[in-house]
């Protein structure tokens, strides 16, 4: 039997979903983007994702309000991609599949996060333990955990190891073409 393309089936808000972001990559997407990566090609980079994989992820979250396309510069056109209210909160979810993925078999503790106006781990949903509330992503602090490759092949991968806010945008500019 044929997988089927959607969910049509399910009358369900988690396989509506998984409609959005459950295709391979694409919740790596905006991972990366609440890491602060905008640029396809910093994307690219990042993830190792085929182009056209990329490129299709990247409508598709835009069509579906994730993502919305920013204009950074006029000659040649480029744009970049951003998360949007409704993209931003996806970040309790991104944050609880992490510490779930933490609980496999193998897994790594490559990033720990925490609340900035206090230095605690966030909780489960993003919460900060210590102060009782959800924290923002922009008052995330995003540090290295001890088992994140200290020298990574990548520019990105390279920018990302010092200490950041999450959202913050990518700054690397002496490695673009
Ligand atoms: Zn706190």
């Amino acid at each position: 039997m044929a997988l089927g393309k959607d969910y049509a089936a399910q009358q369900c808000s988690i396989a509506r979903a998984l409609e959005v972001i459950g295709e391979r990559w694409t919740l790596l997407v905006v991972r990366d983007a609440f890491y602060g990566v905008r640029r396809y090609n910093d994307f690219l980079v990042h993830l190792g994702a085929p182009r056209a994989v990329l490129a299709g992820r990247l409508q598709a979250l835009i069509r579906a309000g994730v993502l919305e396309k920013r204009r950074y510069q006029e000659s040649p056109p480029r744009d970049e991609y951003v998360l949007t209210e409704r993209g931003l909160e996806l970040w309790p979810t991104l944050r609880s599949l992490g510490l779930w993925g933490r609980g496999l078999p193998g897994a790594l503790a490559v990033r720990i996060f925490r609340h900035a106006a206090c230095g605690t781990e966030l909780g489960a949903y993003g919460e900060c333990p210590a102060c009782g509330v959800g924290v923002p992503p922009a008052e995330v602090e995003m540090t290295p955990g001890p088992d994140l490759d200290p020298e990574p092949s990548d520019p990105v991968s390279r920018a990302l190891l010092a200490p950041r806010r999450l959202l913050e945008p990518l700054e690397m500019e002496a490695s673009r073409p």
